[in-house]
């Protein structure tokens, strides 16, 4: 999410307002719209606000109508003025600062003042749609999805009831689950266990409330600050023109495997879990043990005595 949060924001700043004066789609099933309605919809109208819902992002249209935009594993999104880089995001491949359009191009856009926006896509998982905003009000995958990590809606009482149907998983597959919470993927559900002590393969229901309280809050602190430093996007991210550094220099436990821990010093392990790759450190994030069956959980216990 940090990642697909900082393309927002740079095409926030390049490229709201701008009108749309042509479409041209490279590879047909990329864009579920056909040729007239592209031409009625989407050609000679201008982009209002660029919104992000997890890890999609909307273009509002200037009626009601919006460009869906799904990344997924390997899309891209390059914003030229002049032939010259303004913005890019997503997947990070060298060649998203080379000439474009390159063979992974899928669509098109030419909007005014000279900027140019091309989606690209390796491996053609990534989509654009283009919905009313009906459609999009109904659309099940965010029907579904959980309130957004920096949100107001992702209180504590709500992490905690959107937690209560996992009982052994691991709390990192619930944390990756999009119906817990919106925009944590594998990297930053390491991190922020990591902060919050807690054991990736911790069956969920064991987690203490004190844990739990620590978790929620390591959310929002870790993706915070992964945002302010452009997630881990490109070792130098260029936004409206300037380049950045990126949050990797400050992962916790991102491509550290074997190298000590930051906080004790223990060496990071690499271990699968929820069927990904996953890092943690054997000290700071012991496995806590499960309740006994039949007797109160440790959780249960620190809930009644702290209220
Ligand atoms: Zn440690």
């Amino acid at each position: 999410m940090p990642e697909v949060e900082t393309l927002r924001r740079g095409l926030e700043a390049s490229v709201r307002g701008a009108r749309i004066e042509a479409v041209k789609v490279l590879w047909p099933p990329f864009v579920n719209a056909s040729r007239p309605l592209l031409d009625a919809v989407v050609a000679g109208h201008r982009i209002g606000a660029i919104r992000r819902r997890g890890k999609a992002l909307i273009f509002d249209l200037d009626h009601d109508w919006h460009l869906l935009v799904h990344l997924k594993m390997t899309g891209q999104v390059v914003v030229r003025r002049h032939g010259q880089p303004v913005v890019f995001g997503g997947h990070p491949t060298a060649n998203i600062v080379g000439p474009m359009p390159n063979t992974w191009t899928r669509a098109v856009f030419t909007l005014s003042a000279g900027r140019m926006l091309y989606i690209n896509d390796q491996r053609k998982f990534a989509r654009v749609r283009v919905v009313t905003t009906e459609t999009l009000a109904a659309d099940p995958f965010f029907l579904h999805m959980g309130p957004e990590a920096l949100g107001p809606g992702f209180t504590l009482a709500v992490f905690r009831q959107r937690l209560a149907r996992y009982r052994s998983a691991p709390i990192k597959a619930a944390l990756l689950d999009q119906a817990t919470v919106a925009g944590i993927g594998n990297i930053y559900a390491d991190e922020c266990l990591h902060l919050a002590r807690i054991h990736p393969r911790q069956p969920t229901a064991s987690v203490t409330a004190a844990a739990l309280r620590r978790l929620h809050r390591a959310i929002r602190v870790i993706l915070r600050d992964a945002v302010a430093h452009c997630g881990t996007s490109f070792p130098a991210f260029i936004r409206d023109g300037r380049h950045h550094d990126t949050w990797l220099d400050r992962a916790r436990l991102f491509g550290r495997e074997g190298q000590p821990c930051r906080v004790c010093g223990t060496p990071i392990e690499r271990t699968r879990v929820a069927g990904r790759g996953t890092n943690f450190c054997p000290h700071c994030q012991p496995v806590a043990a499960a309740p006994a069956p039949g007797r109160p959980s440790a959780g249960r216990r620190e809930r009644h005595s702290s209220e």
